[in-house]
C-alpha cells in the first residue's frame, strides 16, 4: 500500500510558487478526507461549497452531454485539484466528479476556500491558470459538439432529400402506370356515351373498359398492399402452403387454359405448415403464378412443386416461358421494373409482383431464388423455415 505523501508535499505540486506560509494557511483551513472508490464528490447541477485537493488517488471528471450521454472529460490524480469552478462562480457543478480509486483529498469549505484565495497570490494565480484552462477547454468541447451536431443534420438532410426523390419518382411512376388503362377506359367510354355502338362492337368496348378498369383496380391494390406490408409487420399463425397453392391452382385455371398453358401443383401432399400471414403469402405465390402463366405466350407446363428440407420448405414455380435475360435478374425484383414487350409479344402489369413476393418473403425470414434461360424459361423458388414447434413462433424482424 502505498503510503499518504504529505499535504505541504502536494500543495507545491498544485501551485507553484506558494510560499511556506501560505501553505500553511492552506492546510490549516482544511481538513484531510478519505473516501472509497466510487464515491461521487461533485454532482453536475447540484450545489455544494467544498474545493478539493488530491492527495492520493484518482478522479474521473464526467459531464452530461445531449441528455443522455455520459462523457469523461479527464482523470485527475494527486496534485490536481476540483471544486474551486463553483465556489468562485457561486454556480452549480458543472461536472461529476467520482473517486477511481480509495482517495485521500485535502477539503476547504467555502469560507476557508476565500480566504487562502485572498492572502495567497500564488493561489489566486494558479486558480486563474487552471479555470482559463477549462473554460477553453469546454469551448472545444461545446465547438466539437456543433461540428458533430452539423454533420449529423447535413447527414439527416441529405435522407430526407433521398426519401423525397424516391417519393417523388415513385408517385411518377404509379400516374404513368395508371395514365395508360385510365386513357384506354375513358376512350372507350366517349365513344360509347355517344350511344353508337352495337352488338359485339359494344360488347367488346364494354368488356375494354372493364378490364382497363380491373387493371387498374388490381394495380392500385398491389401498390397498396406493397405498401402497408412495409408498415403493419403481419400477425403470424401455422399456414398450410399446399392448400394456398390449390387454391391459386383453381383461381388461374381459366386464364391459364387461354394462355394454353397446363398449371399443376406437385408433390404438395404431407407437406409441413409454415408460420406465416395467409393473405400475404397467397400473394406471394400469386405473383410467381401469375408470372409464370403471362410470361409462357406459346404455352407449355407451368408447375408449383413442393419440396421439404430439413427445416426449411420449398415452394417453386416453374414455366417454359420467354426466360429473362441473365442482366436483368437483378432488376426484376425492383418496383415498376417490368418487361411490357418480348418479340411480338405484349404483357400487362406495372411491375409490383416481384416487389411484393420478395418483400413477403423477407417478412417471413425466407428467401427467394430466380433461375432463368432467355427463351427456355424460369423457376423461382421460395424457400421459407418451418419451426421445429408447430405453434412456434419465428424470431422478430
Ligand atoms: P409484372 O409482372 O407486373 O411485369 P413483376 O414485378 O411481377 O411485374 O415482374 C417484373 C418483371 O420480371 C417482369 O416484367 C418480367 O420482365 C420479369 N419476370 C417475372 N417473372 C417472369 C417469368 N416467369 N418469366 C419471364 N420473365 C419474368
Amino acid at each position: 500500500m502505498t503510503t499518504t505523501r504529505a499535504p505541504s508535499k502536494i500543495i507545491p505540486r498544485a501551485f507553484p510558487g506558494i510560499r511556506p506560509n501560505e501553505v500553511e494557511e492552506l492546510i490549516s483551513n482544511s481538513k484531510v478526507n478519505t473516501y472509497a472508490a466510487g464515491t461521487v464528490l461533485c454532482r453536475e447541477d447540484a450545489n455544494e461549497a467544498t474545493f478539493y485537493m488530491i492527495l492520493q488517488g484518482d478522479v474521473e471528471v464526467t459531464k452530461l452531454v445531449n441528455q443522455n450521454e455520459v462523457r469523461l472529460l479527464k482523470t485527475l490524480s494527486a496534485g490536481d485539484f476540483f471544486g474551486e469552478m463553483a465556489l468562485i462562480h457561486n454556480a452549480p457543478r458543472a461536472a461529476t466528479v467520482i473517486a477511481k480509486s480509495d482517495i485521500v483529498v485535502l477539503e476547504l469549505d467555502k469560507d476557508s476556500f476565500d480566504s487562502v484565495l485572498k492572502h495567497s497570490s500564488s493561489v489566486a494565480l494558479a486558480m486563474v491558470k487552471e479555470i482559463s484552462r477549462r473554460l477553453r477547454q469546454n469551448d472545444e468541447m461545446a465547438i466539437e459538439d456543433l461540428r458533430m451536431r452539423a454533420g449529423e443534420l447535413a447527414q439527416a438532410y441529405q435522407q430526407l432529400a433521398e426519401q423525397d426523390l424516391a417519393r417523388r419518382d415513385f408517385l411518377t411512376s404509379v400516374a404513368h402506370e395508371l395514365r395508360t388503362p385510365l386513357t384506354v377506359a375513358s376512350g372507350y367510354l366517349q365513344i360509347l356515351q355517344k350511344g353508337t355502338l352495337q352488338g359485339s362492337q359494344l360488347t367488346e368496348a364494354l368488356e375494354t373498359v372493364a378490364r382497363n378498369i380491373g387493371q387498374i383496380v388490381s394495380s392500385v391494390n398491389d401498390i397498396l398492399f406493397l405498401q402497408e406490408i412495409e408498415l403493419v409487420l403481419p400477425g403470424f399463425q401455422p399456414v398450410s402452403l399446399a392448400e394456398i397453392a390449390q387454391g391459386i391452382l383453381k383461381k388461374y385455371e381459366k386464364k391459364a387454359a387461354e394462355h394454353g398453358v397446363r398449371l399443376r401443383v406437385r408433390n404438395e401432399r404431407n407437406m409441413p405448415q409454415v408460420q406465416g400471414d395467409p393473405k400475404s403469402l397467397e400473394r406471394a405465390l400469386t405473383s410467381l403464378v401469375d408470372n409464370a402463366v403471362k410470361f409462357s405466350p406459346h404455352g407449355g407446363d407451368v408447375e408449383i412443386i413442393f419440396e421439404k428440407q430439413r427445416d426449411r420448405l420449398n415452394v417453386s414455380v416453374e414455366d417454359h416461358g420467354i426466360g429473362i435475360p441473365p442482366d436483368q435478374i437483378a432488376r426484376i425484383f425492383n418496383r415498376f421494373y417490368h418487361v411490357e414487350k418480348s418479340g411480338d409479344n405484349l404483357f400487362g402489369g406495372i411491375g409490383i409482383g416481384l416487389a411484393i413476393t420478395r418483400q413477403v418473403i423477407e417478412q417471413h425470414h425466407g428467401k427467394l431464388n430466380v433461375e432463368s434461360k432467355p427463351g427456355k424459361g424460369s423457376k423461382f423458388s421460395m424457400s421459407l423455415p418451418l419451426g421445429n414447434d408447430e405453434h412456434a413462433t419465428l424470431p422478430p424482424l
